[in-house]
């Protein structure tokens, strides 16, 4: 096996994993059946380190010094993986923070709206959800050979969470870029303008916002699944780990901006909020329980909990209207026929919007295998082939294909396929 720093090393040919074995499809065609980069010529050392970096692997040994090792990334990658959650502002929240999330996809509510003490629960409320968010991605990894019968994937939690990490990162810089900023910001003002058509108030105007919410989100997901464009440039990220768990969750590289410029549907969120809604904060109890079902439905990813669930009559009975972990992980479902081929189960919290459309699909006693259908598709063990195999074969296809098919290979259904393969 060749060694790498920080534990990071090419396959060991006896795993049969990806790597620097020539036999392997992975070295001839890339982790998706693309060609991968040419072998660097000699003397040209940032090449065959570019090389290198794309054929290495996570890849850790159980005993000795590599324990230690592993042991050590997990816990930088544990760290990573906090920072995208959302956990770190909520545990931030309890210290002057403005405004705190009620449910999913429900706009921010503002504390300066509520009396003290209920500002005061909900902040709690709010930390509360990032530890038990915590607590339920440690509970995955200590039980998940148990659960599943397969061993925790570490370097897949490594990968996934230096990707997230990334991800936020351009994100983080794309809103530093002034047009962006410009456009959000016309945004708003034009929202600004919008007039509430129907002024409701307490938790009627927090149930419509729910269900706004959720709409808005099931269709900006369907999207996300339906054209090529969001699918390849973005949601596939959060489709490919065949290890699916609380830790090992991906998130779409442009989440952050999808949410404001990518999917229309989302775009809808804050303008139908203002029209239909206003007084969430006057719900009372309301906000309360639509938080507990909010922290109750947020590890959406987590075997630990799909166990629970399919062993209690009374948590399945959430499905019936909430978007409980085993009705999403369906959606992670990686099966070959019927409905999961072509996508179930889109919504964020609410069920109502699949049930109405036809796209639910009710979950398995047994937790489903998951990740995507493509036998090359899993890279989750190389943040370079992650992050850069979708564009590239989005790049490779426009390359092989004449310019009169370039519409349809960036914005077609996810159905189509090229004239011309990109291998
Ligand atoms: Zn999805
Ligand atoms: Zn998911």
């Amino acid at each position: 096996m060749q060694q790498f720093e920080m534990g990071i090393a090419a396959t060991d040919a006896a795993t049969g994993i990806a790597g620097t074995d020539a036999t392997h499809p992975l070295a001839t065609h890339g982790a998706s059946g693309f060609p991968a980069p040419a072998h660097a010529s000699p003397g040209a050392p940032l090449r065959d380190a570019l090389h290198r970096l794309w054929h290495a692997d996570i890849r850790f040994g159980r005993t000795g010094a590599q324990r230690l090792w592993l042991a050590l990334a997990s816990l930088a990658g544990i760290a990573l993986w906090l920072w995208p959650q959302g956990i770190v502002s909520d545990f931030a929240a309890l210290s002057g923070a403005e405004a705190v999330r009620v449910f999913y996809m429900v706009p921010d509510l503002e504390l300066s709206l509520l009396g003290g003490s209920m500002a005061t629960l909900l902040l709690w409320l709010a930390v509360a959800r990032a530890g038990f968010v915590i607590l339920v991605g440690l509970l995955d990894m200590a039980l998940y050979r148990r659960i599943t019968g397969r061993p925790f994937d570490w370097e897949s939690m490594i990968n996934v969470s230096i990707v997230n990490a990334v991800f936020i990162a351009v994100g983080g810089i794309a809103l530093l870029n002034l047009p962006v900023r410009d456009a959000l910001q016309a945004y708003d003002a034009l929202l600004e303008r919008v007039p509430t058509l129907v002024d409701l108030n307490g938790a009627l105007a927090l149930v419509l916002a729910a269900l706004i919410g959720d709409f808005c989100f099931y269709w900006s997901h369907r999207l996300c699944h339906g054209n090529r464009f969001f699918w390849y440039l973005g949601h596939i990220y959060h489709h490919r780990n065949r290890s699916l768990s609380q830790l090992t969750t991906a998130i779409e590289p442009p989440f952050k901006l999808l949410q404001a410029s990518g999917a229309l549907s989302l775009l809808l969120l804050p303008l139908l909020s203002k029209l239909f809604t206003t007084d969430i904060a006057g719900a009372g109890i309301a906000l309360v329980v639509l938080m507990v079902v909010d922290t109750w439905t947020d590890p959406s990813h987590s075997p630990a909990m799909y166990w629970l669930e399919a062993r209690s009559k009374a948590l399945k009975s959430l499905r019936l209207v909430f978007v409980t972990v085993g009705v999403h992980f369906m959606h992670h479902a990686r099966e070959t026929e019927g409905p999961y081929r072509t996508g179930c189960n889109f919504g964020a919290r609410l069920t109502v919007w699949d049930r109405l459309f036809g796209t639910y699909v009710e979950p398995t006693d047994h937790i489903p295998d998951t990740g995507l259908f493509d036998a090359h598709a899993d890279t989750c063990v190389n943040p370079l082939r992650y992050l850069l195999l979708p564009p590239l074969r989005m790049a490779l296809e426009l390359r092989a294909n004449p310019v009169r098919s370039w519409p349809k290979i960036l914005f077609a259904p996810t159905s189509y396929e090229p004239p011309i393969a990109s291998a």
